[in-house]
């Protein structure tokens, strides 16, 4: 298997490094270096996910990998990116050999402003959105007002299910 790439060949890769550089000497004081050492070594790894851009994962308190979807738009992409070294910058700071428990909050805002990208919760991507609404099957009818609904997966077979909008009884298909 490939070696996965990590945070700095990314954000080389997005011509974001000097940005994350600045932001870790303008909000971290002390231990620079090992601040640095830590955040560049964490990998990076493709999602499939049509819900979301990207997450970052912790695991025991300590950072695991960020998780991204490449098949969003470049300029997206790179938003996305620094939006969870946003993240893992907040769980090493603030979080230190803790559960990362910072969402969007103070932290994360800080370094999210730091970063210079948007303060809010998630981006929007039409790219990943049709994708999304490529991967959607007809999955049931409802037996009321003849609606189709669409979902990713089947409705499980062992549950009874009503139309959200009428309260009619859905037929799986
Ligand atoms: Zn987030
Ligand atoms: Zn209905």
């Amino acid at each position: 298997m490939a070696e996965p790439l990590l945070v700095c060949d990314l954000a080389q890769q997005f011509c974001v490094w000097k940005r994350i550089q600045s932001a870790v000497t303008l909000l971290v004081s002390q231990e620079r270096l090992a601040f640095m050492q830590q955040l560049e070594a964490v990998p990076v790894y493709r999602s499939r996910a049509t819900r979301s851009l990207g997450c970052y994962v912790s695991v025991a308190g300590q950072p695991r990998c960020i998780r991204l979807q490449f098949k969003q738009e470049y300029s997206c992409l790179q938003e996305t990116f620094l939006h969870e070294v946003a993240h893992l910058c907040d769980h090493l700071q603030n979080f230190s050999s803790l559960s990362y428990r910072g969402a969007h909050r103070r932290g994360w805002q800080q370094w999210a402003t730091a970063l210079e990208i948007p303060v809010k919760r998630s981006g929007v991507s039409e790219a990943i959105d049709a994708l999304y609404k490529e991967r959607l099957k007809a999955v049931a009818v409802c037996q009321g007002c003849g609606e189709i609904v669409y979902r990713l997966r089947r409705l499980p077979a062992n549950k009874r299910f009503y139309h959200r909008s009428c309260g009619h009884r859905l037929t799986p298909l």
